[in-house]
């Protein structure tokens, strides 16, 4: 018993004092991360999707073209 015990807690609390963070900001990064937009119903991409998805989606969903839906797609 004695200061080894004392500067045990002392760790802990710190370690709680740096944890809670970050998770507000994550949600805004993802959020950013949304930038590609069907210009026919407004879904969201993510900018990482590729074309052929993309391609897909025009055409399953409104038998368009994916230029027709996503004309700013790699602008
Ligand atoms: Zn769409």
């Amino acid at each position: 018993m004695g200061n080894g015990a004392k500067a045990q807690q002392k760790r802990e609390r710190n370690a709680d004092k740096n944890a809670p963070k970050g998770s507000k900001s994550q949600a805004k990064i993802n959020e950013a991360a949304k930038s590609i937009i069907c210009g026919v119903c407004r879904q969201n991409f993510l900018i990482t999707t590729r074309a052929p998805a993309l391609e897909e989606h025009s055409a399953n969903k409104h038998s368009k073209t994916m230029a027709e839906c996503f004309p700013n797609f790699g602008k």
